[in-house]
């Protein structure tokens, strides 16, 4: 004989529990106490109407599973150590917001389930219509609507338990706002890892409830491994000081937030219906009447993020110019001190153009966070997510996706890899898969400084439109992609929207500045470490191995013979420091012109003998088509360590090729001088820099989150052949209709 299925029923006190295990089980009741507490357990068996007997157990009413009461402890405890074949979650119809508290809970832990809707006909005299079969779709398990105190639906509950008995554990991912995700996935990761209590909790829940501060979590994990429990306890304290600072809050209460966010979103998604509307409008949900209302909605949040942009650019002009000017300033002065030779080269053309380059845009991005903070603090943020999903649908995404987008840079200013990273709470693997091979497409931080410099030198004029055009252009780009995904590699159903709508808070100075500076410095570090590096090996890349002597023969003669051609006084005068340029003859301006005309060629050649300049030539046999020169391709491939560096390689591939490597000229104004380029050359460009392979941080992050290499490749190939397509595009119709100027 097989051993019985046992079915837990589970829900909140005066949910009808008992009702319904009576009307289950009749007479054959058992009642004892859980081992070591007063509290009551109660077994049964149920016969079904095929003649089959199943286990009945009464789990205490409860809230919540987190550990402020014995009854849950005992409730979530019996769960993980008996591991019932399926929990019956009764919920009270009439009271459905407060009872989905403990739902999410049980959806959090994953066991299988279903739903019994009691009192369906308590919320029928009240006028509330539940739509039972959406409820389900968008919890993911089943939901039977029943009467329990007149064995209403039982029949169908129980069958429906059946199907679900002995399911595999399935943990929902909430997403608890972007303070505590970021800390959720390490420990997460952490606990996975090390397989730290795995035989009882899965990895997330268990990191939640370290969160939550559960007293007996904590106890059962120090007593496990005192090692692992303290490394938890440092990101709970790293976590819960942070949020202190920021928001004046704990992360108990973001997390009940968020949980009571994601239960309302859920609802007003054609799930009730009342009848009469004595409901209650909390301010929140009145504020959303207007902010997400069908028609002035979409129309608010286009207006914001317009007005995002146009805030950010016209804000962070004059700091930007200062910080122009002072490294501008920096290399005349280091430029100056330092004898010509590869040190000074090295310090002028490769660190201080390279980094300064990047470290320019810092006030620019600072200004964007800064928006991006208001919108996600107050709540905004979660808002436009909402409401983006209906268009989301429409290419097989998921509303969880946007979230993913914005992240990665939607709004511009974020990171592919958290990006990659938040389409953890995306349940369906193909939708999680399309949404992660694509929000790369999206205006990160590091394309910023590259867009902001190629649109401020051929757009001056209307920039803050162009960029927002970027970004309806990247956002159209990443759907239409993620559609040709899902209909070819990626095919498959769609699942319903659920996401998390937290209440609208007033965001707090303090907080907005924490979170700007924290995002801000991320950068500058980035600045710091990362390109520093890429920027002087790009430099040694561009410097080396150095011109052949034949070459350098051939130069220097070049400059004997020009010297000679002029009398001795001429060429005394010319090379004179102490004579001002403007009492210089015409013949000493004119050997001048010439000498430098031979410096310039000189450094030319150096760079196209170096060892980045034979690759960026060789790429020139096809990056001719989109209009990009040798140079520009050393920046696009050096901008596959990390996109700022495409602006930080064109400074310094310019400003070896300068006439004066003394002048203070920004890359701006050399580009805006340069006859190669022109604003269709500009445009294919940053379409290219857009859409090309993801940096090499977010490929090993697609790759580890897709669970196979096979991905990362996937996207830098798909993806670079996709934006050379769309550059050549670009250049060849731009140039064709004679755009280029
Ligand atoms: P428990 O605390 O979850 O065990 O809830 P009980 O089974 O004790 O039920 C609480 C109250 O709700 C009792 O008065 C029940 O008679 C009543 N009740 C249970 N199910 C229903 C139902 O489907 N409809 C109505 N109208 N009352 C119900
Ligand atoms: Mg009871």
């Amino acid at each position: 004989m097989t051993k019985p299925i046992t079915v837990a029923l589970a829900g909140n006190p005066n949910s009808g529990k008992t009702t319904l295990f009576n009307a289950l089980t009749g007479a054959r009741q058992h009642v004892g106490n859980y081992p070591g507490v007063t509290v009551e357990k109660k077994e049964g068996l149920h016969v079904t109407p095929a003649g089959e007997s199943i286990n009945i157990v009464d789990l205490p009413g409860t809230y919540s599973l987190t550990a402020y009461s014995v009854e849950e402890v005992v409730a979530r405890d019996y769960l993980v150590q008996e591991r019932p074949d399926v929990v019956v979650n009764i919920v009270d119809a009439s009271n459905l917001e407060r009872n989905l508290y403990l739902t999410t809970q049980f959806l959090e832990l994953g066991v299988p389930m279903v739903v019994a809707l009691n009192m369906m006909d308590v919320a029928e005299d009240r006028g509330i219509t539940i739509q039972a079969s959406r409820l389900a779709e968008l919890l993911g398990v089943p939901v039977v609507p029943i009467v329990a105190r007149s064995n209403k639906g039982t029949a169908e509950l129980m069958a429906t338990a059946l199907t679900q008995a002995g399911k595999d554990w399935n943990p929902l991912h909430i997403s608890y706002g972007e303070d505590l995700d970021g800390v959720l996935f390490s420990m997460e990761k952490h606990i996975a890892e090390q397989g730290f209590l795995a035989r009882l909790y899965p990895p997330r829940w268990l990191a939640v409830k370290y969160l939550e501060n559960d007293s007996q979590i904590r106890e059962r994990g120090a007593k496990e491994s005192a090692a692992i429990s303290a490394d938890l306890d440092r990101w709970v304290q790293e976590a819960t000081a942070h949020l202190q600072k920021t928001m004046e809050t704990y992360p108990e209460a973001i997390i009940a937030d968020h949980r009571y966010g994601y239960i309302k979103s859920l609802l007003r998604q054609e799930v009730i219906t009342r009848k009469y509307d004595a409901d209650r409008l909390y301010a929140s949900d009145r504020i959303d009447k207007v902010l997400t209302n069908r028609f002035l909605g979409p129309l608010i949040m286009l207006a914001v993020l317009l007005g995002l942009y146009k805030f950010t650019f016209t804000y962070s002009e004059l700091p930007v110019a200062w910080l122009e000017g002072f490294f501008g300033w920096l290399r005349e002065v280091v430029g100056g001190l330092l004898p010509d030779g590869y040190l000074k080269s090295m310090l002028v053309s490769g660190i201080i153009d390279g980094v300064g380059g990047v470290l320019g845009f810092v006030p620019l991005i600072m200004f964007m966070f800064f928006g991006i903070a208001i919108l996600e603090d107050s709540g905004y943020l979660a808002r436009v997510a909402f409401m983006m999903d209906r268009i989301f649908r429409m290419f097989g995404l998921h509303g969880s996706s946007v979230m993913a987008y914005i992240v990665s840079g939607g709004i511009a200013g974020g990171c592919a890899v958290p990006g990659v990273m938040a389409t953890r709470t995306l349940r369906s693997e193909r939708e999680r898969l399309a949404t992660l091979l694509t929000v790369s497409f999206m205006n990160c931080g590091a394309k910023l400084p590259v867009l902001a410099l190629l649109t401020g030198v051929f757009f001056a004029n209307n920039q803050a439109q162009i960029m927002f055009l970027l970004t309806l252009l990247a956002w159209g780009v990443a759907l239409l992609v993620a559609k040709l995904y899902r209909v070819t590699i990626l095919r498959g159903e769609s699942t319903p929207f659920v996401m998390e709508l937290p209440p609208y808070r007033l965001p707090t100075f303090r907080g907005l500045l924490i979170h700007t500076w924290e995002r801000t410095w991320q950068y500058v570090k980035k600045a710091g470490t990362v390109i520093l590096a890429i920027s002087i090996l790009l430099w040694a890349m561009m410097t080396f191995p150095g011109l052949p002597a034949s070459e350098q023969e051939r130069i220097d003669a070049l400059r004997q013979e020009v010297l000679t051609s002029y009398p001795a006084e001429v060429v005394q005068e010319a090379t004179d420091e102490a004579v001002a340029a403007a009492e210089l003859s015409p013949e000493a301006e004119e050997l001048l012109a010439n000498l430098d005309a031979l410096d310039r060629q000189e450094a030319e050649k150096t760079l196209e003998y170096s060892a980045a300049g034979r690759a960026g030539r060789a790429l020139e046999q096809v990056s001719w088509l989109a209009g990009f020169d040798w140079r520009t391709n050393i920046a696009l491939v050096g901008g596959f360590a990390a996109k700022e560096v495409v602006v930080s390689t064109l400074g310094t591939a310019y400003s070896l090729g300068e006439v004066d490597p003394e002048a203070t000229q920004s890359l701006a104004q050399t580009l805006a001088e340069d006859p190669n380029w022109n604003p269709v050359m500009a445009f294919a460009l940053i379409v290219f820099v857009m859409f090309y392979a993801p940096c090499f941080v977010t490929v090993v992050c697609i790759a580890r989150e897709s669970g196979s290499w096979k991905w990362g490749f996937f996207a830098m190939g798909f993806n670079t052949v996709f934006a050379f397509g769309f550059a050549v595009v670009v250049y060849q119709i731009g140039m064709a209709l004679g755009l280029g100027g």
